[in-house]
């Protein structure tokens, strides 16, 4: 006996018609899409009509977000993947061949050098690690199978800023590809094509999404082929990104101009506090004039020092656990780029692999803390951040 009832609840019931439309981008999750005929698939195959078909292909929600991006960026047909270390393999992976040889900066995101040192190896990618402010030591890391340079333009934790002219010189000279993660920077304070890159990249799960409750990335190249390599990678190693993700931070990047502006004003403004606290060693900020690398970040991103701050405070461990107890309504979190103001302590985090003889040549002690500056009311910041180093003395 049939049961039409349970046929009927099976079936999907058509998307009410309207004349209105939806102000707000439509979450998009189906993984499968019908096409009218196989005719009309092969018409979508062939490029000839656009339509979706399967989720790991591509998905509206993606494509609105990385339509959004590439605006940023100034570039056309950046891809969205499931992580910013999704978009640095779909790069890497889908560039570079067995045999061929990377120059990387020495301080790039952890799990990049973890990749580049460990992972790549495994697949016959060499890589050579180079101080990218210093031109010609990235010059003499360079061998006749350097296919790629790969930086990122203010590094972690020390907030030193690249040689970007001189790159953009060496990888025209040499034939290397240019490769910017752009994550720190975001294209408000620098735009990686206008000066040489080809090929940028993101984490989107920091300031661009800006509410830690995404991971995403996104990689760009100028030229359409090796897009089409890096777009086949991302597709056939899977590094999908979840609609729903790409949904919520395409809603953050609409307010990315204020949250940056305001985040930058804060950072600048407690980078100034922090320096005139007696208890407090240093302080790192690019547009300030004791940065070691202040005049290239003034031709690189103007007045732009982006919303990070490092600092170093006297004492060892005990002295950091003081600062971080003392200080309870900022998160303690190895993270960056959320609208509200996170402190990370690479000792015990991000650089914590590397012996303190590697972290001392690098200027990062027990007593060194990297803030990335929210969106707070400026004074309330200030009050926490005196009352936290004022607890370690
Ligand atoms: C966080 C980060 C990454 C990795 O991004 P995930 O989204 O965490 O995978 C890569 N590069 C930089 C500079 C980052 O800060």
């Amino acid at each position: 006996m049939s049961d039409s009832s349970d046929e009927s609840l099976v079936r999907r019931t058509p998307w009410p018609e309207t004349i209105s439309r939806a102000v707000v981008t439509p979450l998009q999750p189906s993984v499968v899409y019908a096409s009218p005929s196989p005719d009309r698939l092969d018409d979508q195959y062939e490029g000839r009509a656009k339509g979706y078909t399967y989720a790991r292909e591509g998905h509206p929600n993606a494509d609105v977000l990385a339509q959004k991006i590439d605006q940023m960026e100034g570039a056309q047909g950046g891809i969205i993947t499931s992580s910013g270390m999704s978009a640095v393999s779909a790069v890497l992976m889908g560039v570079l061949q067995a045999g061929d040889h990377v120059v990387a900066g020495d301080q790039l995101y952890g799990r990049s050098l973890r990749m580049l040192t460990q992972d790549m190896p495994r697949f016959g990618v060499s890589a050579t690690l180079a101080d990218p402010t210093d031109i010609s030591a990235m010059r003499a890391a360079m061998t006749p199978d350097t296919k790629m340079i790969l930086v990122e333009v203010v590094s972690n934790p020390t907030l030193r800023v690249a040689d970007m002219a001189g790159l953009a010189q060496l990888a025209q000279e040499t034939g290397a590809l240019l490769v910017v993660d752009n994550t720190f920077t975001t294209p408000r304070a620098f735009r990686p094509f206008e000066h040489g890159a080809d090929i940028v990249i993101h984490s989107v799960t920091k300031l661009l999404a800006g509410h830690s409750d995404v991971t995403l990335g996104y990689a760009v190249a100028e030229n359409a082929e090796l897009q089409k390599k890096i777009y086949d990678t991302s597709v056939t190693f899977g590094f999908t990104p979840s609609p729903f993700d790409c949904w919520l931070a395409e809603r953050g990047l609409y307010s990315f101009n204020l949250r940056y502006d305001r985040a930058e004003e804060n950072a600048k403004a407690l980078a100034d506090h922090l320096a005139s606290l007696p208890a407090v060693k240093r302080v790192l900020y690019p547009t300030r004039s004791d940065h070691p690398d202040h005049n290239r970040a003034g031709v690189l991103m103007g007045e732009r020092g982006s919303h990070m701050v490092s600092f170093e405070i006297e004492g060892g461990r005990a002295a950091a656990n003081a600062l971080t107890l003392a200080a309870p309504n900022i998160a303690f979190a190895p993270t960056l780029g959320d609208i509200g103001t996170t402190l990370s302590h690479p000792a015990s985090s991000s650089h914590r692999a590397l012996t303190t003889e590697g972290r001392a040549a690098l200027g990062i002690s027990e007593g060194f803390f990297r803030v990335s500056v929210g969106v707070e009311d400026i004074e309330v910041l200030k009050a926490e951040f005196t009352t936290a180093i004022a607890a370690t003395t």
